[in-house]
């Protein structure tokens, strides 16, 4: 028995997004890199390399992960790169891509050996939620402007666009990507590769990979050009649970239950977007609210079903916890660090990782 709380991967539901990406890389001939800022989990990347074609990144730390733990295609972005990063990011990487056409001039030199690329913003999106929308107004997130864009083309091969956001529905990606085409077809005509970016959620439950891979196989065709799509949530996406257990159940108007993890320090991403966790099945007479055990009053992982009442010492799985969940993880209130577990494909679980009060102590000074 593995002590709690730990990120349990379980390589058998990973097999099934892989062996989905595998299909759409094979019908499309899109390349696929895994977005190294949504999954990180070194431990599992000989396993998924066989699938993928390599990492994506938006750091000079991660590109390095992805350089030194992954390999295979290794494509750098940033935001923005500082001086004292640029040419370790280059000694890393195939390719780098650009946010806009000042670091692309800033870099011109340095960066004259390896492939380039620039970042466009179609200024569409699939986001409805501010925070997390590229092409929100004022975005930051790459150029826009052909007229200048098209005084660059001496000096870059290709484009990343990431538009797409948890974009479960085909409809709206191929309707943007038709947004894309009018607005930058003559640039992309002129590209030999165009990143798609990740959001595109087609290893979810009856996406049309068919539609999708055949989409993606006459923009390549029309443009001439590599595609690459960065996977980051749909790599990785059900193939996870955080393991919790129940260390004290109160009662203050609704059932409550105390678990030995916390929403704040081991899943941010559904405090920062307002979404409760999952627990499966979700059913039985006996609701509770499952709680984290840092001292933040919201620190609530959600209301769920039992089929029996709760008590210290009972597992508590919360699922479809591997994406922007451990690259994210924290040291709030203490709260004891997850290990990480891998379920193989035989069924046999070891951990990969535990975490100690050394790691605590120094992740400060
Ligand atoms: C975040 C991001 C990705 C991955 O996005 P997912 O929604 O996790 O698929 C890929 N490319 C870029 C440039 C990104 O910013």
């Amino acid at each position: 028995m593995i002590e709690t709380p730990y990120y349990l991967i379980d390589k058998a539901k990973l097999l099934r997004n892989m062996e989905k990406i595998a299909y759409v890389r094979e019908r499309s001939g899109a390349k696929a890199l895994l977005a190294l800022k949504c999954f990180a989990t070194w431990c599992v990347f000989d396993f998924m390399r066989e699938y993928m074609d390599g990492t994506t990144s938006s750091s000079l730390n991660e590109v390095r992960l992805g350089h030194e733990r992954f390999g295979k295609e290794t494509h750098a972005y940033s935001v923005a790169y500082a001086d004292y990063e640029i040419d370790e990011v280059i000694s890393h990487a195939d390719k780098i891509i650009f946010n806009s056409i000042s670091q692309l001039e800033r870099f011109a030199d340095k960066s004259a050996g390896i492939v380039r690329g620039l970042r466009l913003n179609p200024m569409v999106s699939s986001s409805s939620f501010d925070l997390a929308d590229p092409a929100r107004p004022f975005s930051r997130l790459g150029e826009w402007d052909v007229t200048k864009i098209e005084k660059v083309m001496d000096r870059i091969s290709g484009f990343m666009i990431h538009n797409n956001c948890e974009n479960a529905d085909f409809a709206l990606f191929d309707r943007m990507l038709g947004d894309i085409e009018e607005k930058f077809g003559e640039l992309l005509s002129r590209a030999q590769w165009v990143s798609l970016g990740g959001g595109i959620h087609f290893t979810g439950d009856d996406y049309p990979l068919d539609l999708f891979a055949d989409r993606l196989k006459a923009f390549a065709e029309k443009y001439g050009v590599q595609v690459y799509l960065e996977p980051g949530e749909a790599s990785i996406t059900r193939s996870t649970t955080l393991e919790t257990t129940v260390l004290d159940t109160l009662f203050n108007g609704k059932n409550l239950a105390i678990v030995d993890a916390s929403i704040e320090a081991h899943m941010l991403d559904l405090l920062i977007y307002r979404e409760t966790a999952k627990v499966t099945p979700n059913e039985g007479p006996h609701s509770y609210m499952i709680c984290g055990k840092s001292c933040l009053a919201g620190d609530i992982f959600g209301e769920f079903n039992f089929p029996a009442e709760l008590k210290t010492g009972d597992r508590v799985s919360i699922q479809d916890a591997a994406g922007y969940t451990m690259v994210k993880k924290n040291w709030f209130n203490g709260v004891k660090m997850p290990a990480i577990a891998v379920k193989e494909v035989d069924g046999t679980v070891h951990v990969a990782r535990e975490f100690s009060y050394q790691d605590y102590e120094q992740s400060l000074s």
